[in-house]
């Protein structure tokens, strides 16, 4: 059986293309999206490549979701006033591009047009 390609994601955890990377645990890494939707627009990821939406994280994995969500408020603490707005993409008809899922953590200022 051939694995499929890796995701952007997975290569950038692999520390194989360069991010900005503000945040790292065990089990999650969090970067500043190459093309910001907002003054503060982080990518929150878990490191498995396992799920590719939020759904499927929620229904395998609830405790690796929450850390997600808890991440997202303490970056938007430290990165921002502390008021985000947190985005999943799920699907590609909805904006999904990179099928690992992840967090988007908008902030610092935000207008109408600031929907990852
Ligand atoms: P999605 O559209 O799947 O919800 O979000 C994927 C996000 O990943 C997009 O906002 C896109 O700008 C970001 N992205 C894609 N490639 C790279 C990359 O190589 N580096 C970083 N830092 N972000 C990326």
């Amino acid at each position: 059986m051939t694995s499929p390609e890796p995701t952007i994601f997975e290569r950038i955890i692999a520390r194989e293309i360069p991010a900005d990377i503000v945040h790292e645990t065990e089990t999650l890494i969090a970067f500043r999206d190459i093309a910001p939707q907002a003054p503060v627009h982080l990518l929150v990821v878990p490191k498995t490549a396992e799920y590719a939406t939020v759904a499927e994280l929620a229904e395998a994995d609830p405790a690796l979701l929450a850390e997600v969500v808890a991440t997202a408020k303490l970056l938007a603490e430290t990165h921002a006033d502390g008021h985000y707005r947190l985005v999943f993409n799920s699907g590609e008809a909805a904006g999904q591009t990179v099928f690992h899922v992840h967090a988007h953590v908008l902030a610092g200022g935000l207008d109408e047009g600031s929907l990852a």
